[in-house]
């Protein structure tokens, strides 16, 4: 049987991507949804053939319990709004899928992790890149020394504009850092296969500080791995960036773009990665559902998702304090 998911939050990640891959997945299907917008049922009832009694709002949402229909949520909300919608999903016995960043702060991270833990479900987060082949060859180049240990990272991932909820800090949680930023982090780590001891950071000039008010614009930070290994990264809402770059003790491995929906492109110095496209989200969201009938762990569970929100929250540390934070 396909496993029913419910996406939580119609907005553009659910409606451009998620909703689309569920077209293409062989162990769930797109089942229900969950809006606090009327006007976009219709649409969404027709273009999905979802039924009526699987259509529910922010305030009926946790009746969902009763709906055999619906074995998984996906919450695919403002960061802020993660925390709330998680936990009621687990309280209402589904498994969650929860978009990045995980929460705003650590601490909601572990409230999530706990209520997945008392509830008997899996909770993860939508790292699709884990399911990306160039991202995968990338993580082998790294954690399995192909040309031997890496000796430091670039990362770097910027938009040209952004606008909405991701300019305000408390549904945000931040700025550029917890929307893009948050791949280089998690590139490096996955490049690596280690944790970052330590971070420094440096805010970058607002171009636009009516714009940018709440949130920053840019920011370069740097995290210290074992061994003295180095990742510099960069996340901006004013430049559009997408590379991923390690350099290791006998060659390199670079990824450009690295982190996009496709289109990815990667290359070593001994000549192109022969890898194929995919649709990331189809076989994220498959792996789940297997990960659920095969009772077995997911592989980007709510603990890497915590990690991440930690190591985001020492490197703001580091930007307002101007000192290394300890991670
Ligand atoms: P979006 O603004 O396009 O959609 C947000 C949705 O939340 C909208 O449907 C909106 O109506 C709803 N919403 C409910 N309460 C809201 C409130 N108080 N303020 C604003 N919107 C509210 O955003 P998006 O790009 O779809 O991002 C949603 C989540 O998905 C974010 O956490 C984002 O980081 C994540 N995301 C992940 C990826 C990825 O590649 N994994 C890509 C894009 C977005």
């Amino acid at each position: 049987r396909k496993l029913g998911i419910a996406l939580v939050g119609l907005g553009g990640y659910a409606g451009g991507q998620l909703a689309p891959a569920l077209q293409e997945t062989d162990h769930c299907y797109l089942a229900g949804i969950v809006t606090g917008t009327p006007s976009k049922i219709d649409k969404w009832r027709r273009d999905y053939d979802i039924p009526e009694g699987n259509v529910y709002n922010y305030e009926n949402f946790d009746t969902i319990a009763d709906n055999p229909d619906i074995d998984i949520v996906y919450v695919v909300l403002p960061n802020a709004m993660h925390t709330e919608y998680t936990i009621r999903a687990l309280q209402a016995g589904k498994h969650v899928i929860c978009e990045k960043p995980m929460a705003v702060t650590v601490e909601d991270c572990d409230r999530m992790i706990a209520a997945a833990k008392e509830a008997g479900k899996l909770l993860s987060i939508g790292y699709r890149l884990h399911f990306e082949p160039h991202n995968i060859e990338m993580m082998r180049f790294g954690q399995e020394k192909r040309m031997g240990a890496i000796k430091h990272i670039i990362a770097d991932n910027g938009m040209g504009s952004t606008e909405g909820w991701r300019l305000d800090k408390a549904l945000a949680g931040g700025g550029p850092l917890m929307d893009v930023g948050i791949y280089c982090v998690q590139a490096a780590r996955y490049t690596l296969g280690t944790e970052p001891v330590a971070v420094t950071a440096k805010e970058g000039p607002k171009t636009d500080p009516e714009m940018f008010k709440e949130v920053e614009e840019s920011l370069t930070w740097e995290m210290e791995f074992p061994d003295g290994v180095t990742a510099v990264c960069k996340s901006s809402y004013s430049e559009n960036m997408n590379l991923l770059r390690a350099e290791a003790e006998h060659g390199w491995a670079k990824l450009e773009p690295a982190f996009p929906y496709s289109g990815i492109q990667g290359e070593t110095s001994d000549g192109e990665m022969d890898c194929e496209g995919v649709n990331q989200q189809a076989i994220q969201m498959d792996d789940f559902a297997k990960a659920i009938k095969e009772n077995r762990p997911t592989p980007v569970p709510g603990e890497m998702g915590r990690q991440d929100v930690k190591i985001l929250q020492a490197i703001y540390q580091a930007m307002e304090s101007g000192e290394r934070v300890v991670v």
